[in-house]
């Protein structure tokens, strides 16, 4: 090579990746994300660890990724936008439906006292529990089953986040709802554009908010051990 040949700029890792997280929380912001405690939590919470094999290079991206079962990981905005609908409170007990990578109960750990996620893949529940092991996120915990029903045992919440759609809110969350507790949960058919609502329960019934069009993999029956 010449002494005059251009030379590429040797690539600064840590800048690169401080650049990376610049643009991840911009473009979380021009969606609509701007409440500082989520954005906080966001930015504390790297995405790549939640992302494996060939995605794992998008995972900066706003977009949601495949992960195993033939599920998805939400779109980080959208993960942002429910997130800061939830107006999660430190001492606050939450529930997620749909554990599915783990993501956004990394967050909601965050934010809150205690987080439990539950999903009806087995494979995806052992998976997550293994990454806030290694992340060492100690306030949550991770249950198969069908959240559908809910965690009685662990009933009532502070919040509910159900990150799969339903055709109706289920009775047996909303009844799980702590007064003044609120439910963000996208309502309608899984094929197509769903409404993204906010439930929060009253001394006399139930408060409703639509927020936006969001589409959700469907909120399913059973446990599914078929992996
Ligand atoms: N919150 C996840 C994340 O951060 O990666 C994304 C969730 S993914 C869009 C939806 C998840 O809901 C899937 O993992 C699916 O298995 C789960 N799911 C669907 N129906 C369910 C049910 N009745 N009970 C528990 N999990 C369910």
């Amino acid at each position: 090579m010449s002494e005059n040949a251009p030379q590429e700029a040797p690539q600064d890792p840590e800048e690169s990746a401080a650049e990376r997280k610049m643009q991840f929380l911009f473009s979380l912001r021009s969606r609509g994300v701007t409440d500082a405690r989520t954005l906080t939590a966001m930015e504390k919470i790297d995405r790549g660890p939640f992302v494996r094999g060939h995605f794992a290079t998008h995972a900066y991206d706003d977009t949601p990724l495949p992960i195993s079962c033939g599920q998805t990981i939400s779109q980080p905005s959208v993960v942002g936008l429910m997130t800061q609908a939830l107006k999660v409170q430190p001492r606050d007990k939450v529930l997620e439906v749909g554990t599915g990578s783990g993501y956004q109960a990394a967050i909601l750990s965050q934010l809150a006292r205690r987080v439990y996620t539950m999903d009806r893949h087995p494979r995806l529940a052992s998976e997550a529990a293994e990454i806030f092991r290694a992340l060492d996120l100690t306030n949550i915990t991770v249950l198969t089953g069908d959240g559908s029903f809910g965690l009685p045992d662990q009933a009532p919440f502070d919040r509910i986040l159900v990150t799969a759609a339903a055709e109706d809110p289920p009775g047996p969350l909303l009844a799980q709802l702590k007064i003044g507790g609120i439910m963000v949960v996208p309502v309608g058919q899984s094929d197509t554009v769903q409404s993204l609502i906010r439930v929060t329960k009253t001394e006399n019934g139930f408060d409703y908010d639509e927020l936006t069009p969001v589409r959700f993999v469907p909120l399913l029956g059973g446990v599914d051990r078929d992996e």
